[in-house]
């Protein structure tokens, strides 16, 4: 308990407006919902999120097509 106690202090920082603690993967405080800068923080690329995308749409499509072909191949 004493661990995860120090661990989650670890990633509890300072807000730089108000100086209430947030956690550093925040973007916006609780209290003065001032911007916040994560550390660690990157913003996602777009060709990650295209390719994320299609990828989500092929799983998506696959799943249509499968569940059309059981609905006509037991539906008799
Ligand atoms: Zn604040």
């Amino acid at each position: 308990m004493k661990n995860k106690r120090s661990n989650l202090e670890k990633h509890t920082v300072a807000c730089p407006h108000c100086g209430f603690p947030v956690l550093d993967h925040m973007t916006e405080c609780p209290k003065c919902h001032g911007e916040l800068k994560p550390s660690g923080y990157q913003p996602m690329d777009e060709k990650k999120i295209r390719k994320i995308r299609w990828i989500t749409y092929s799983i998506g499509a696959v799943i249509s097509v499968v569940i059309i072909i059981l609905i006509i191949l037991y539906r008799k």
